[in-house]
């Protein structure tokens, strides 16, 4: 029987409907309905692209049987054809077509023995789902051409750069042939239930549940979900899936309805009596008594970068990248604004080494808002530049004594949020400084901004740093330059709030 286009599966599609055979008819005959990929998934479809191209410097000297479009899988499956034909060894992304489904597989390779299947996944650990699909690539592959082996190529994250970079040394290969065998007869059992549910054309009737969630989000949700009207227990932070899942199937649709018991103490925190609100208070009181001037309001903005572009450092290290400050030298005097920005050719960590230690010189008080991730940064940049042979503009035992130093005059601005030594009540399950900023001085926030959160940030970032000069890279960089001076304006403000509110309850 021909099989309809429609009831052609592919990697994606069959991992879709292993997941939810719901979500597999819908994107077949819906695929309208869906919600369309947010910035941060694009990003990482774009990083996955990226690492499989380099992975075929592994296998150098191969044909690339690549199609334009992913509809053109005919095509990509004859271009293979030929390349076998013609007796190509080594070959990138080779499609293949069997009873019904088709896979593409980032590197065949032909060896003495026989062709060898090699699926690069920009990930750092094995995930069961990669599993799932290196067997449908097996199942299709093995029965069509015959495979010796299949292995997965994943990102060494414990490589560190050490001059050009060792492609050898960035992957790890992880032969998995034996566990994609004894998975075959459950593949063949899942496509012919796909394809069959698709043929016959019938909205299949599925419940919603964990499914939804894992292994991947479902872009249906709105769908499904809608009549539900769950979506404030499903956001509520603290609580697993099958937890949020037990609430909604009591009945609880609102966080109200929730008896605080069920509830995550940062959720529903006790109502504090007028005793301990005083206490409170003096808590709050003492904290901000302690942070002496000059104070510098600081935030770092950082880049994930999966290939490690700069000595010393490793796949997917937070990069610092931007560092933006506030300062404020005395009591009652205005908050100055500074920005440092990693430049072409330079190293992160001296850079931005040299910029703190510069524009913290004689604080009293470091401000960040969740520190930890400054903190770090502070001790490695240290680390670095004490045992770099790269030259530095400042003795290295100088500038790495100023940063230690500077590291014991950090505190983190969350503090009271997170101590509950102030509650909002409007900041429902979260203190996340762009919940806290509108909560204590209405009317100011992040929306006006071209980026205003940190998925949108990283992905100026990417676009910085992968894309070729040009106004698409002006423009990331002043937005990004934007948001990352909010940020730390954000700090000014909301610890002045803070000032405000002790000072009025006394
Ligand atoms: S939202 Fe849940 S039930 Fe609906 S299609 Fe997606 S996975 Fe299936």
């Amino acid at each position: 029987m021909a099989i309809a286009p429609k009831a052609i599966l592919s990697k994606s599609s069959y991992l879709r409907g292993v997941q939810c055979l719901k979500s597999l008819y819908l994107y077949k005959n819906h695929y309208n309905l869906r919600e369309a990929p947010s910035v941060l998934q694009k990003a990482l479809f774009d990083r996955g692209h990226q690492v499989g191209r380099l992975a075929h410097q592994l296998f150098p000297g191969g044909i690339d049987c690549s199609v334009e479009h992913g509809w053109q899988q005919k095509e990509a499956v004859a271009k293979t054809a030929d390349a076998i034909r013609n007796g190509h060894k080594v070959i990138y992304e080779a499609a293949f077509m069997y009873s019904g489904v088709v896979a593409i597989l980032d590197m065949l390779v032909l060896k003495p023995d026989g062709w060898h299947a090699f699926e690069v996944k920009s990930s750092v650990h094995l995930s069961a789902v990669f599993f799932k699909d290196a067997a449908l690539q097996y199942y299709v592959i093995n029965n069509t051409l015959g495979l010796r082996s299949f292995n997965l190529v994943t990102v060494d994250n414990t490589y560190k750069r050490k001059g050009i970079l060792s492609i050898e040394k960035f992957f790890k290969l992880h032969p998995i042939t034996a566990d994609v065998r004894r998975r075959q007869a459950e593949v063949k059992r899942r496509v012919a239930e796909q394809l069959t549910m698709l043929q016959v054309g019938v909205l299949p009737s599925v419940e919603v549940g964990k499914h939804c969630f894992q292994p991947y989000p479902c872009d249906f949700m709105s769908q499904c979900w809608a009549t539900i009207g769950a979506e404030e227990i499903l956001q509520v932070s603290g609580l697993g899936i099958e937890a949020k899942l037990a609430l909604i199937d009591k009945g609880y649709r609102h966080l109200s309805e929730v008896p605080a018991n069920l509830l995550p103490h940062n959720v529903s925190p006790p109502q504090p009596t007028a005793g301990e609100t005083l206490k409170l208070r003096s808590k709050l009181q003492d904290w901000l008594k302690g942070l002496a001037y000059p104070i510098v309001f600081f935030d770092i903005e950082f880049i994930q970068l999966v290939v490690p572009q700069y000595e010393g450092t490793h796949p997917y290290e937070s990069i610092p990248f931007i560092l933006s400050t506030h300062r404020i030298e005395h009591e009652g005097a205005p908050a100055v604004s500074a920005l440092s920005m990693l430049q072409p050719g330079d190293h992160p960590y001296i850079t931005m080494a040299v910029a703190f230690a510069d524009l913290c010189k004689g604080a009293q008080t470091l401000l960040a808002y969740d520190a930890a991730a400054e903190l770090k940064t502070i001790s490695t940049m240290a680390e670095y530049v004490q045992e770099t042979s790269l030259p530095l503009p400042v003795p290295a035992p100088e500038l790495a004594s100023t940063l230690l130093q500077t590291r014991h005059l950090v505190k983190d601005l969350r503090q009271p949020f997170v101590q509950g030594w102030i509650k909002l009540p409007e900041l429902g399950a979260s203190n996340s400084l762009k919940k806290v900023l509108p909560a204590l001085c209405p009317g100011e926030g992040f929306a006006d901004l071209e980026v205003s959160d940190g998925f949108a940030a990283a992905r100026q970032c990417e676009i910085i740093f992968h894309q070729p000069d040009g106004l698409e890279k002006e423009e990331a960089i002043r937005k990004l330059q934007a948001y990352a001076e909010r940020d730390t304006w954000a700090m000014v403000l909301v610890w002045k709030a803070l000032v405000d509110r002790v000072q009025l309850a006394q």
